[in-house]
């Protein structure tokens, strides 16, 4: 599953390939993708003739922001945008074709799925779900300790669980909630109440490193994983705890363990991070 750095990889390929490129018209092959409005042929009839202006990021959302629309998109399990030729061969699984002017194409491609689309007018877009919901967003200058703070306060349930929750903190996902918690030596089922002022202080930090470093390494191994579409591969994280269990920890040489926190796989080293009571 794709996660906020891959989702921010994914808007800054996107804003080199499809940004000032007008839509001629839109095929949509399954109606399920497109959540609002109702009506495929509307969705196709409201793009037709529009330009895109830019590519933003809301959690794990795309906003895709036209000449007065805003196309949110959600790629969930295995969603993939690419660019393309309208004369090249129309590969399976592609439910959705933005047809540009010049030419090119943009196709929306998703063996699962479960991706979703939804159009709105610019603005309404944060007051309506799927982003009316949506908390912190940590790679903004607004995600501060003291709002960090402010987000976990009185919150008795499992620090791993809290940081899950995209009502507190947007698109942190599994994998770099591990991170996060083995970079600042917590325990993933720490009651969140229960964190001192310096271990806030050190998960905060913590949290915006882990996912500033995988966006700088998505954006810096660009050109090996896109390939000439544009289309978008998953690429190889530095990852120190998540996946490692029964591997030495890379700090103490303590084998890595693997449980089960808030329903997911959770890797933890128990010498660095002890629950405290
Ligand atoms: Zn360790």
């Amino acid at each position: 599953m794709p996660e906020l750095p891959e989702v921010e990889t994914v808007k800054r390929t996107l804003n080199q390939l499809v940004k000032g490129k007008t839509i001629d018209r839109v095929s949509v092959h399954l109606a399920r993708i497109i959540q609002r409005p109702d009506d495929i042929d509307q969705f196709a009839w409201m793009l037709a003739g529009h330009t895109i202006e830019g590519v933003e990021r809301r959690g794990k959302f795309l906003r895709i922001l036209l000449d007065g629309l805003v196309l949110v998109s959600h790629l969930r399990m295995e969603g993939r945008y690419g660019v393309y030729q309208s004369s090249d061969p129309v590969e399976k699984h592609t439910h959705v074709i933005f047809h540009f002017t010049d030419g090119t194409e943009l196709r929306y491609k998703d063996v699962r799925q479960f991706g979703t689309m939804h159009l709105f007018q610019p603005g309404e877009e944060f007051q309506l779900p799927p982003l009316s919901k949506l908390g912190l967003e940590p790679l903004d200058s607004a995600f501060t300790l003291e709002r960090f703070k402010e987000t976990l306060k009185g919150k008795k349930t499992k620090i791993k669980a809290v940081l899950l929750n995209q009502a507190y903190i947007v698109g942190i996902g599994n994998i770099y909630v591990d991170e996060s918690l083995f970079r600042a030596g917590i325990h993933p089922e720490q009651p969140a109440d229960t964190l001192t002022d310096g271990q806030l202080k050190a998960l905060h930090q913590a949290i915006v490193a882990t996912l500033a470093e995988s966006v700088e390494v998505g954006g810096s191994s660009i050109k090996s994983y896109v390939n000439g579409q544009g289309e978008m591969g998953m690429f190889q994280h530095q990852l120190k705890i998540y996946g490692r269990q029964n591997q030495p920890c890379v700090n103490c040489g303590t084998a890595v363990e693997k449980t089960v926190v808030g329903g997911r796989g959770t890797h933890f080293c128990p010498s660095c991070q002890t629950l405290k009571s």
